[in-house]
């Protein structure tokens, strides 16, 4: 199924004035229970502000509330005082749980209408792609029905399309929770709709990953870049797992002109912190190993310990890493580390599982197992448990090699458990990228 359908009306509707503002505010209304109790986190929001932020649209507040008639309403008439452009996400499915649809309706002062295409949609959903035997049941027929007052947003997934309606100068739109679904309906028929609609600036991104240096150490070292930034541009540090996102923004009304200068601060930027730089692209470090790896024709296998398959994983998630990433050996008792990577028992008894000498060897053994270019290999106490005064919890030894080569590092982490064994993954990844790039002329 295409997403070419954008968006089409169902009554009448005015010219969208209510857009044409120099800077559009926008609010978030997420819906539902799940996201008050903590059981479901809303992911929703980001993914729209994000998207806003990118064509110029500031988001100045997000509000969740529950599937309650008033709480809903308060909210409507809140975020209507404060912004032009009220996006709203869930209470759409076809349970007695979701009220927002006839609460628009009425809120809207319309009247719900079945919607031939909508429902020839439907029918064609659940006879064609999810298969279901005998006729469709009339609580998702009755999806169809739409108020008449507004213009529908085609959900080409799902059966609950969105909606979008204007009252005195202020637009809302309303989308489904599920988030594959709203994101589908925000990218095909909410983005050209504002983009056609508004008058925004251009806003323009650029991100530089760096490794090896602190967040405070960084700013120190741009403070006198930061102050000779032109007003129209922001710089941003975003810290995470031993790593550090700079992030400049450009906006203004001359896109030419954005371009111009934001190209043109990145490149000073990028001069002041050459030896650090991972990348100039907003793409994470898995995506650049994998690039190198690709460039040198070269393959890697883990062997993980502590990580526990974290660092083959994140090496999976990238399409294509089959042309470069062979496998991983999970070896996570001794006896493992033993018989599937060779480690000596000698070694385990005398040096113990989390030291220099066992991921030397683990490094070695998955190496010579899978046949590899390259190999990672990962051995710690994550915690909270199973520290020794001479190894506390947060040791983590690692080693990178390949058939000639065998670097090791340690680390003393202090977080949790979940936190050391990402910042893990990520030192070690980082340390493979040093190092071929230390043995070639890239
Ligand atoms: P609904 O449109 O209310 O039927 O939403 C269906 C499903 O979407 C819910 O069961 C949630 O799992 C998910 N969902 C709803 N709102 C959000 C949100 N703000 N962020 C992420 N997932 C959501
Ligand atoms: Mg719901």
């Amino acid at each position: 199924m295409g997403l070419t359908v954008v968006y089409y009306y169902t009554g009448n509707f005015t010219v969208i004035q209510a857009l044409s503002v120099k800077e559009i505010i926008a609010s978030i209304i997420t819906i539902g229970d799940e996201l008050l109790i903590g059981q479901t986190i809303d992911t929703n929001s980001a993914f729209i502000a994000q998207q806003l932020n990118n064509i110029g649209i500031r988001v100045a507040r997000r509000v969740a509330v529950g599937d309650e008639e008033f709480a809903i309403r308060k909210a409507l008439d809140e975020e209507s005082t404060l912004a032009a452009l009220i996006i709203l996400t869930g209470g759409l499915g076809p349970t007695a749980d979701d009220i927002t649809k006839p609460l628009l309706c009425n809120y809207f002062g319309g009247t719900l209408k079945r919607d031939q295409a909508t429902l020839a949609h439907i029918e064609k959903l659940f006879n064609e792609v999810y298969k279901r035997p005998g006729a469709t049941l009339p609580r998702n027929q009755k999806q169809a029905d739409l108020p008449d007052n507004c213009i529908i947003l085609p959900n080409p997934r799902g059966t609950a399309p969105g909606m979008l309606f204007q009252k005195k100068n202020r637009i809302f739109i309303s989308l489904p929770g599920v988030p594959q679904e709203m994101k589908d309906i925000f990218t095909a028929s909410v983005i050209p709709f504002l983009q056609k609609n508004c008058k925004t600036p251009f806003i323009i991104h650029k991100t530089l990953l760096t490794a090896g240096i602190g967040e405070s150490m960084l700013a120190e070292k741009l403070v006198p870049f930061e102050e000779s930034l032109d007003k129209s541009l922001k710089l941003a540090y975003l810290p995470q797992y031993g790593m550090v996102k700079l992030r400049i923004t450009a906006t203004g009304a001359d896109q030419a002109i954005v371009s111009q200068q934001i190209e043109t601060s990145f490149h000073q930027l990028k001069a002041l912190v050459t030896e650090h730089v991972v990348t100039d692209k907003d793409e994470k470090l898995e995506v650049v190993v994998g690039r190198l790896l690709l460039r040198k024709q070269s393959t890697l296998s883990t062997a993980e310990s502590c990580t526990g398959g974290l660092i083959a994983s994140m090496l999976t998630a990238v399409p294509g890493s089959s042309n470069y990433f062979k496998g991983s050996v999970v070896a996570y008792a001794n006896e493992a580390k033993e018989n599937l990577l060779g480690v000596m028992s000698s070694t385990l008894a005398t040096k113990g599982a989390v030291s220099e000498e066992t991921v030397h060897e683990m490094a070695r053994g998955v190496l010579k197992q899978l046949n590899t270019t390259y190999s990672i290999a990962v051995s710690g106490i994550m915690g909270p448990a199973g520290g020794t005064p001479g190894k506390p919890v947060g040791t983590v030894w690692i080693a990178v090699a390949n058939c000639q080569k065998v670097k090791t590092h340690c680390l003393q982490l202090g977080f949790d458990r979940t936190r050391n064994t990402q910042q893990t993954a990520i030192v070690a990844l980082n340390l493979l990228r040093q190092f071929i790039l230390a043995e070639s002329q890239f």
